[in-house]
Formats: structure tokens, C-alpha cells, sequence
């Protein structure tokens, strides 16, 4: 019997516009697989022991939010989240999330925040808000029966930069993603996958949940042979009138 250990870090901080919807969808996918899940929150002055997780989780957050997790993380987490990047953890973050993964956070008034700095990448607090529905192209989720299309929901002022070495998570084809400016959604480096997307993201892309089940499967049991088949019409439907919906001109 496979199982899996997600872990939610920050759950009373770090969950905006449903991302809990994001650990709904991954238990359930495993549970109708008959894979066991174990779901454990990790906030405020609690040991993170990466070794014990599978999959972290982490939502978004205001600004506010994020300053309060600043101090818990600067006061020991932050090196155990760069550890688990590195041991090749399987991570979604969103938002607030993968904001605080980058290396800084430059406010509106130009005060840089230090970040975890697991991920080479920064955010420049910006003067609008960067709201609406978002359509973007995962080059990874492609195959001959799906065009690697995935939709969400941002709203964000934070502008995000990719440094060297990450890669995004996908291109934007409607909406603003990053920073509205290089037509980039998210990041990618090692099993780190972010993404400006709430909505929550994977109920209504179970490719991309299948995706970060089945990396964290292959890293626990290596010679996991593949996810079975779920019965998604009705997830896809959904998904492609959305994007219709969103990308009509
Ligand atoms: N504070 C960040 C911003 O506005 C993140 C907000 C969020 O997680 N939705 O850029």
C-alpha cells in the first residue's frame, strides 16, 4: 500500500481564495486510488521535520501575513526548507507562498524582506493589484489528448523575477502572471512548483495534481509504476469551458 504525507505549512496564515482546495484535491486524487494520505499543519513555532513529508504545501498571504511568518522562518524553518528543496521534496506554493520561497521582497515603499531564499527569484511589491483569471501553457502537462493548458485565479500586486537557474512554471496566455511583463506564470526548480494561480489550482487541473503525485510516489517508492486513471470528464469539462470562457476575445 503506497502513502503519502503532505504537509501544510502555515495553514492558519497561509490559505487565501481556498488554496486548502489544493490538499483536498491531492488527498482525495490518492484516496480514490486507494494510495493512503496523512495531512499534517505545521505553523507558528513547530518543528518542521521535512524527512516526514512527501509533498508542502504552501498557500498565499497578505502582506501582513507574510510578515508574521517572517520572524518563525528567519528563527530556524528557513534552512530546513532550503534542506527539503534540496533532498528534491515535492513542493506547491502559491502566491504569498512562492513569494516567500524567492530571495527577497521588495515592499511598495522599497524595504527589501528577506526571504527563505530557496528559489533564485525575487519580488517587487507593485503600485496596482494584478486581479483576474488566469490562462497559462504547462510545456510539461502536454501530451497527443492535452494541449498542457491550466487554469486560475491571481490577484497580486507582488511582481515576480526569475533568476538563473529556475525555470516558470509555464507561459501566460490570457492574464498577468508574474509580473505582467515577461509573459511568464510560476516557477519551476527541482520538485519546487509555484504558481500566482488560487482558484484553488489542482481541483480544476487534475493533470497538473497527478503530475505532483506521481513525483512524490517516484521519490518515496522508486519503481512506482504510474498513477491509475481517473474518470475526469467532468474536472476537464469544466476546465475547457473556463478557458473559453476566459480567453473569448
Ligand atoms: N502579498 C502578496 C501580494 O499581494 C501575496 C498576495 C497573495 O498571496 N494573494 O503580492
Amino acid at each position: 500500500m503506497y502513502e503519502l504525507t503532505i504537509c501544510h505549512l502555515y495553514p492558519d496564515l497561509l490559505n487565501l481564495y481556498g488554496d486548502r482546495g489544493n490538499i483536498i484535491a491531492l488527498s482525495k486524487r490518492c484516496e480514490w486510488r486507494g494510495i493512503d494520505v496523512k495531512v499534517v499543519h505545521i505553523s507558528l513555532n513547530e518543528a518542521f521535520r521535512y524527512e516526514d513529508y512527501d509533498i508542502v504545501f504552501m498557500g498565499g498571504g497578505q502582506d501582513y501575513e507574510q510578515g508574521i511568518i517572517q520572524d518563525d522562518l528567519m528563527n530556524g524553518k528557513r534552512q530546513l526548507i532550503i534542506d527539503a528543496v534540496e533532498a528534491n521534496k515535492v513542493f506547491l506554493a502559491i502566491c504569498g507562498g512562492f513569494q516567500l520561497l524567492g530571495k527577497y521582497y521588495r515592499t511598495h515603499e522599497g524595504k527589501d524582506i528577506e526571504c527563505i531564499g530557496a528559489l533564485n527569484l525575487w519580488t517587487h511589491g507593485g503600485d496596482r493589484r494584478l486581479i483576474g483569471n488566469l490562462v497559462f501553457e504547462c510545456d510539461f502537462l502536454k501530451h497527443e489528448n492535452f494541449n498542457g493548458h491550466v487554469v486560475g485565479f491571481e490577484n497580486h500586486s507582488g511582481k515576480t523575477y526569475l533568476g538563473e537557474g529556475i525555470k516558470p512554471l509555464g507561459k501566460v496566455i490570457k492574464g498577468f502572471g508574474n509580473n505582467s511583463e515577461d509573459g511568464f506564470e510560476g516557477a519551476v526548480y527541482k520538485n519546487v512548483f509555484c504558481s500566482y494561480s488560487h482558484g484553488s489550482l489542482l481541483p480544476k487541473n487534475p493533470a497538473l495534481a497527478d503530475y505532483l503525485i506521481t513525483k512524490a510516489l517516484l521519490n518515496k517508492y522508486p519503481d512506482f509504476q504510474g498513477l491509475s486513471p481517473l474518470p475526469d470528464s467532468f474536472e476537464n469539462r469544466t476546465r475547457e469551458s473556463l478557458i473559453k470562457r476566459f480567453t473569448a476575445v
